[in-house]
């Protein structure tokens, strides 16, 4: 179905109270598949062959209905990219509408970003923007035809804390081609950067089905054919736990504040690292994730929680998701 054709999200019969964000926080889908569509890792043109979106109209709509049905004041456009183009008309229908509402979505680095975009877009209640930088070598994001310039990364990023909005990147690690070197130039640009950047997110490299890399393993340094003829990657170069060694060291460096216990490698795809040490396990009620999340605003409030955020908290049994899209919870 086409997201123009798609009614307003509709809640009714569940339990909003059991979201995990201290503000309740609703999810809106504005648009399916992404309008660059290029990079070598993704796999969203296998299923979405086509760039569909709901027109911000549409989606001012579905703010308005919900904010009335659920009294709801935070909305996640939950869709892969935004084009910051949409935004800016999303954004000014949301002032002209006069709604007190605030969102986040995930978007690029697109080159035609601008200070008076970014200003409309904070008028307009953005609280957050989510951008897959996944590396800052040069050479990485070429292999990943990314399409991102690290200067102008650099300086979207200023305009966007400038304007208060929050910024999440998401890295990739042990992309084909991936070396200490590569990961040292990740490592500079995040310290270089950190002051800009709220959120990290580090994820491991995953060969998907119908990539352009599952498609060419030829172009692609470690990938190969293998014994039951499907496309496989290993790294010539450093080993999987050398790699995750690597971006838990910088995790810490750039968390150092307030990242106190170690964290565990087998997790390091995660946003925000807390020691739980702070946080009495007794009062982890398993079925009030509200009040948990109260708690760790009250034990740790340089975090600054805001609607729609993840965290995740670790403790020594797991891992809790603090996810106002999800209700994701591994203990
Ligand atoms: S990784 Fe993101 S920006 Fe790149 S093609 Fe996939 S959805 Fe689009």
């Amino acid at each position: 179905m086409h997201p123009k054709d798609l009614p307003c999200p509709d809640f009714d019969g569940l339990n909003l109270d059991y979201y995990l964000s201290p503000d309740l926080t609703l999810p809106i889908y504005p648009a399916r598949g992404c309008y660059w569509n290029k990079c070598t890792f993704c796999n969203i043109s296998q299923y979405e062959n086509a760039y569909l979106q709901k027109s911000v109209n549409n989606v001012v709509d579905d703010m308005i209905l919900l904010s009335h049905k659920y009294n709801c004041k935070h909305y996640y456009l939950s869709c892969d990219a935004l084009s910051f183009n949409y935004l800016k008309r999303l954004s000014k229908l949301i002032v002209e509408n006069k709604l007190s509402v605030s969102w986040q979505c995930e978007t690029r680095f697109d080159n035609n970003i601008t200070e008076s975009m970014i200003a409309d877009i904070a008028k307009s209640g953005c609280c957050m923007l989510r951008f897959g930088l996944e590396s800052a070598s040069p050479r990485i994001l070429e292999g990943m035809k990314k399409g991102i310039d690290l200067d102008i990364v650099k300086s979207i990023i200023k305009l966007i804390n400038k304007y208060g909005i929050k910024v999440s990147v998401y890295i990739i690690a042990d992309f084909p081609g991936e070396t200490h070197e590569s990961i040292n130039e990740t490592k500079i640009f995040l310290l270089e950067n950190k002051n800009y950047i709220n959120y990290i997110g580090v994820h491991l490299f995953e060969l998907m089905n119908n990539s352009h890399i599952y498609n060419h393993p030829d172009e692609f340094e470690g990938v190969f054919i293998n014994k039951n003829g499907k496309p496989e990657y290993i790294n010539p170069n450093l080993d999987r736990d050398t790699i995750i060694n690597m971006y838990d060291e910088i995790i810490s460096d750039l968390y150092s504040d307030i990242c106190i216990g170690s964290i565990p490698s087998s997790n390091i795809s995660s946003n925000k690292f807390i020691n739980v040490d702070l946080i009495d396990p007794s009062t982890l009620e398993k079925n009030n994730k509200f009040m948990f999340s109260k708690i760790i605003q009250e034990n740790i409030p340089e975090l600054d929680i805001i609607a729609g955020q993840n965290i995740s908290v670790h403790i020594p049994t797991g891992t809790v998701w603090i996810d106002s899209q999800g209700d994701d919870e591994q203990l």
